[in-house]
């Protein structure tokens, strides 16, 4: 059994972008047998409502194995409203929140809101997870991105502003009380795993890394279809991997998610050069020669394609 936490099925009005079937025929070539959707669609998936059109869309047959995380907004209504949907509907994993903006508007992007969305949940008592997309809007430097060369964008979003991100999010759990679990999604650096590690002893937190992450550098990006290397987090320096391999080899990190997000090409290659890579076309690959390829260990890759996220999605996946 293997499990892909993160991919982003789009469907609905970006049904040319990507579908959940299709991504299901995508999981069934990559040996993965469920998945976690991401909420940032068109309509962003923030209510109730939202849900159940959702799950309208999944192909019956699959229903057990689609779960969805659901949008987390400042709105504290909005909060309690998606924490009842985490309670009542089995195929409601968790609670998902852009800290920074990527892809979509569903965002919290001040700290002081990041903070009442941690202090509303520890409120509630709410006892699932919350993934995070970590990057600091005020530190990206959207101003460095330059088209005709596509290496600029992990200039402008640098490292910086995603482990400034990630202390954000742990500092706030620590201090609101949230008795959840935090996940940072996508690590793209050793200093987030630094942070993640050191807080595990105070707070349930885990942290997640995907195989473009792990494989790639940010020269991947000189190449001719360099845009089609444009994601957020971005592609990193090689040193800056070769750490985070490291890391991931030392059981450091949760679990692979793949962050699959696809767009058409022509949205890559020309404005508004969509961010995003399928990655989950990368994944059987990925587990079953790349990462044995480094040195890590094939209980070590049970756990972090399957061990590691049953354990912390218990109640949702038995
Ligand atoms: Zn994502």
């Amino acid at each position: 059994m293997k499990i892909d936490p993160h991919v982003h099925c789009r469907d609905g009005k970006q049904s040319y972008k990507e579908t959940i079937a299709h991504v299901f025929a995508v999981a069934d070539a990559q040996g993965v047998q469920k998945i976690f959707d991401m909420p940032n669609t068109d309509p962003p998936i923030t209510t109730e409502e939202h849900i159940k059109e959702r799950l309208k869309l999944v192909p019956e047959e699959r229903l057990g194995d689609y779960f969805v995380w659901i949008g987390i907004t400042a709105d504290e209504n909005q909060i309690k409203e998606a924490v009842k949907c985490w309670s009542n509907y089995k195929n409601v994993i968790g609670l998902k929140m852009f800290a920074g903006k990527s892809v979509g508007d569903l965002t919290v992007l001040e700290k002081n809101d990041q903070k009442k969305v941690y202090k509303t949940l520890a409120d509630l008592g709410y006892k699932g997870a919350i993934a995070v997309h970590c990057e600091k809007e005020s530190l990206l430097k959207g101003e460095l991105w330059d088209p005709k060369n596509p290496m600029t964008h992990s200039k402008s979003r640098p490292k910086r502003a995603e482990i400034k991100s990630v202390k954000d999010q742990i500092e706030l759990a620590k201090k609101t009380g949230f008795s959840g679990t935090l996940h940072i999604c996508h690590v793209s650096c050793s200093e987030s795993v630094e942070l993640v590690d050191l807080a595990r002893k105070e707070i349930s937190v885990t942290c997640g890394a995907t195989p473009h992450h792990v494989m790639w550098d940010q020269k991947m990006q000189k190449r001719p279809d360099g845009l089609l290397y444009k994601m957020n987090p971005p592609l990193r320096d090689k040193k800056s991997v070769e750490k985070l391999r490291e890391y991931l080899k030392q059981g450091k990190i949760d679990w692979i998610e793949t962050d699959h997000a696809p767009h058409q090409v022509g949205e890559k290659l020309f404005p508004p050069y969509m961010s995003g890579y399928p990655s989950l076309c990368l994944y059987k690959d990925f587990v079953e020669n790349f990462l044995p390829g480094i040195g890590v260990s094939t209980e070590l890759i049970e756990k972090m394609t399957y061990g590691n996220i049953a354990r912390v999605f218990e109640d949702k996946l038995k």
